[in-house]
């Protein structure tokens, strides 16, 4: 059955701005804390990865790289998690233009493709959360990630104030 796909939610790794990570030490660190993809899914989607939480991750030089396939439910944002895709940059709260770029034209597509509104989530609904949000943003969650304002990049046109770029 396949579920529906109505918001993205946006993460940091909260790893160093600008150092180099990849999905594999992320997917360590999940399985650290006890993150457990299925079977089924290792057998349809990166096997390697045993634990990973994200759906996309996007490094440093704006490569996205594949965690858990769209159709698994994530393990990002507790209660957001069944009806979302959880997209992770690589950094704290500074990205590079590289990074910033692959993220709108990451939204813009996954939106496209699930048909997700691409605009901020309205949050004070949050069992139809549809649209785009940060996971600080999710009701209920007590976190900075992903250090910055999506709803604000959001009505800038998906672009980021000067602040919030580093040098790659
Ligand atoms: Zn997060």
């Amino acid at each position: 059955m396949p579920r529906a796909i109505t918001s993205l939610v946006i993460h940091c790794t909260a790893t160093p701005n600008n150092r180099w990570t990849t999905v594999d030490d992320i997917d360590k660190w999940h399985r650290d804390r006890g993150f457990k993809r299925t079977a089924e899914a290792l057998a349809r989607q990166n096997p390697h990865l045993l634990a990973i939480g994200y759906h996309r991750i996007i490094y440093t030089n704006g490569a996205a790289a594949t965690g858990r396939a769209n159709w698994e439910v994530g393990a990002h944002a507790q209660g957001a998690n069944a009806n979302s895709l959880g997209i992770a940059l690589v950094g704290t709260d500074r990205y590079t233009l590289a990074q910033w770029d692959s993220l709108a034209q990451l939204v813009r597509f996954l939106c496209d493709q699930y048909r997700i509104p691409l605009e901020p989530a309205d949050t004070k609904h949050p069992h139809v959360l549809r649209g785009v949000l940060g996971h600080r943003d999710v009701p209920g969650t007590r976190k900075t990630c992903p250090g910055f304002d999506v709803r604000a990049w959001l009505l800038r046109g998906m672009t980021p104030t000067p602040d919030q770029i580093i040098e790659a």
